[in-house]
C-alpha cells in the first residue's frame, strides 16, 4: 500500500484522491499517492500565508534560526534516506541525490546564518539634524514555483531565504516529484514553524500555480520552470504589480580550443551534458570545438559515452539514470530526429535501453556535425543530447557561444590565460566556468543567467536579499 500524503495548509494536513508518483527506472513502482489541491485550496493557503504574515515577519532573527538550523540539522541527518526517495521519483543516480540533500542542508544551514547578519545602514542626511536610516523589510506572501529536475535544492534554495527574510510562503511543487516537496515542509514544520507561515499546495500547474498567479494577495512570486511558464508568471505579475523572478531554459556552451588538456575537456563535457540525465538547466548541450583538436575530442568523447553504465538510478554502479518521463524522452528522441533531419550526424547513441524494470532508459546522444542555426541547437531539449560545432577558432567559438535566445552557464576548455580571461569577460551568460563543466555550482554565491534564461534578481548566497526583502529609507529629525 503506497504512502498518501496531504498538503500542508494553516498548519493543518489537508486533501484526499491525489495523484500517483511513479519511479521512472521501474514504472510498476508508486512511490506514493498525493493530495492535488484544487482553487479554493490554493486560496485558502494564501489566506493562511497573508494573516501569518504580520508575526512571522516581525519575530526576529533568534526564531528564525532555529527553525533553518533545525531543518537543515534533519535534512543532513536523513540525507541518504531522503536522498533515495529523491532518486527514486526523479531518476537521477543515488549519488546524484544524496548529493542534492546534502547541498539543501547546506542551504538551510547558510541561510539559518543569514538571519544572524542582517544589517542595515545609516547615513546622514543633506539635512542638518536630519538622519537617515536605510533597511530591509519582508516582502510578504511569497509564491514558489518549482520544477523537478531538482526536487530539493531549488525548493530549498527559495524556501530558506523567503523564511530567513521574514516572508510567508504559498509552494508549490512540481507534479513529478511531491515527494522530496513533502519531506521539505515537514521538516519544517516540525521544526517549529508557526502555522500558516509555510503552505504546501501540490496540484495541477494550470490550477494550484495559475490560482498563485491570479492572486492580488501574493506579493512576489519565485519561479523556475519552462520559458512559456515563466511568460505567464511574468504577465501575470506585471498585471498584480507584484516582484517576480524567473529561472528558465538555458542552450549552454562548452568551448574547446585547440590547446585545452584533452582529458580535462573530455571530463567537463561528460559531465556538462549527460550527468543527472542531462536534465539541468546548466546542462552543456553545445559543445564547440576548435579545428585542430575537434577529431581527436569527437573520439575521446564518443569511447568515454560507451563506457557509462545506464541503469536504474538506485544501482550503486549507475552513472546514468532515466529520463524522468514519457512525455520528456518522446521529447528527447525528437529533437535527436531533428537534429539528423537539419543535417547532423548521430555519431553515438540516442536508442532505448531495456533494463530490468520497465523504464524511460536511453543512451546518451551525440550529434556531430551541427550547426548553431539547427533548432537542435537553438531549442533547450532537456534530456542527455549533446551537439558538437565545428568552428575554426576563438574568434568563432565566442561568436558562436553567444549567439543564442538563452544565457545561463557558459563554459571554456583551454590552457590559454589569454582566451580564458577574454572569454570570463565576453561571455553573454550569468555564470561562466573555466577548465569546468557548465553545470554544477556552490551553494553560497549567486546563480542566474541573462537575456531569455533570468529575469529578475540572483538567486542564492546573499544575493538572495534584493529579491526576498523590500528597502525602506526612513528620515529622522531629533529637533
Ligand atoms: P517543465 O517543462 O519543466 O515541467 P513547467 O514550466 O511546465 O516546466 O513547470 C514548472 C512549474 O510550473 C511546475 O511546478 C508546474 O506545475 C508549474 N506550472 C505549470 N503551468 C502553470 C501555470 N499556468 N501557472 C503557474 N504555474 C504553472
Amino acid at each position: 500500500m503506497a504512502q498518501f500524503r496531504k498538503n500542508l495548509i494553516d498548519g493543518e494536513w489537508v486533501g484526499d484522491a491525489g495523484s500517483r508518483n511513479i519511479n521512472p527506472s521501474d514504472t510498476g513502482d508508486v512511490v506514493g499517492e498525493y493530495a492535488s489541491a484544487g482553487v479554493d485550496q490554493a486560496r485558502q493557503a494564501i489566506a493562511a500565508a497573508k494573516a501569518a504574515f504580520p508575526a512571522w515577519s516581525r519575530s526576529g532573527p533568534l526564531a528564525r534560526h532555529a527553525v533553518l538550523k533545525k531543518a537543515s540539522d534533519e535534512i543532513m541527518a536523513r540525507k541518504d534516506e531522503i536522498g533515495r526517495n529523491l532518486a527514486r521519483e526523479e531518476g537521477k543516480t543515488l549519488a546524484e541525490g544524496i548529493g542534492e540533500t546534502i547541498r539543501a542542508a547546506q542551504i538551510f544551514d547558510f541561510f539559518a546564518g543569514e538571519t544572524l547578519r542582517l544589517s542595515g545602514e545609516v547615513v546622514p542626511s543633506v539635512r542638518p539634524g536630519v538622519g537617515v536610516e536605510i533597511t530591509r523589510e519582508a516582502v510578504g506572501v511569497v509564491g514558489i514555483i518549482t520544477p523537478w529536475n531538482f526536487p530539493i535544492a531549488i525548493p530549498a534554495w527559495k524556501i530558506a531565504p523567503a523564511l530567513a527574510h521574514g516572508n510567508t510562503i504559498v509552494f508549490k511543487p512540481a507534479e513529478l516529484v511531491p515527494e522530496s516537496a513533502w519531506s521539505i515542509v515537514d521538516i519544517l514544520h516540525r521544526a517549529g514553524l508557526p502555522k500558516g507561515v509555510l503552505n504546501l499546495v501540490m496540484g495541477k500547474g494550470s490550477v494550484v500555480g495559475q490560482a498563485m498567479l491570479d492572486s492580488p494577495d501574493v506579493n512576489a512570486i519565485s519561479f523556475t520552470g519552462s520559458v512559456g511558464t515563466g511568460k505567464r508568471v511574468a504577465a501575470a505579475s506585471v498585471e498584480h504589480m507584484r516582484k517576480f523572478q524567473l529561472e528558465m531554459g538555458g542552450k549552454n556552451p562548452l568551448v574547446v580550443l585547440d590547446d585545452a588538456d584533452l582529458a580535462v575537456a573530455v571530463d567537463c563535457a561528460l559531465n556538462g551534458a549527460f550527468f543527472s540525465t542531462g536534465q539541468r538547466c546548466t546542462a552543456s548541450s553545445r559543445l564547440i570545438v576548435t579545428d585542430a583538436i575537434h577529431d581527436r575530442f569527437v573520439d575521446a568523447l564518443k569511447e568515454r559515452m560507451d563506457k557509462l553504465v545506464i541503469g536504474d538510478a538506485l544501482d550503486a554502479q549507475t552513472q546514468i539514470g532515466p529520463v524522468v518521463d514519457a512525455t520528456q524522452l518522446k521529447q528527447d528522441e525528437d529533437y535527436i530526429a531533428i537534429g539528423v533531419r537539419e543535417g547532423a550526424t548521430l555519431a553515438f547513441g540516442g536508442e532505448r535501453l531495456d533494463r530490468k524494470t520497465p523504464g524511460f532508459y536511453l543512451k546518451p546522444a551525440l550529434l556531430t556535425g551541427a550547426t548553431n542555426a539547427m533548432r537542435s541547437s537553438r531549442e533547450e531539449i532537456f534530456g542527455p543530447v549533446a551537439s558538437v560545432i565545428r568552428v575554426k577558432d576563438y574568434d568563432e567559438a565566442l561568436a558562436v557561444a553567444n549567439d543564442t535566445p538563452f544565457g545561463l552557464t557558459s563554459g571554456i576548455c583551454t590552457s590559454s590565460l589569454k582566451h580564458a580571461t577574454h572569454f570570463k569577460r565576453n561571455s553573454e551568460a550569468g555564470m561562466v566556468m573555466v577548465n569546468l563543466p557548465t553545470a554544477g555550482v556552490d551553494f553560497h554565491v549567486p546563480f542566474g543567467g541573462r537575456k531569455g534564461s533570468s529575469y529578475g534578481p540572483r538567486e542564492q548566497g546573499r544575493y538572495a536579499m534584493e529579491f526576498y526583502t523590500t528597502v525602506k529609507t526612513a528620515y529622522t529629525f531629533a529637533g
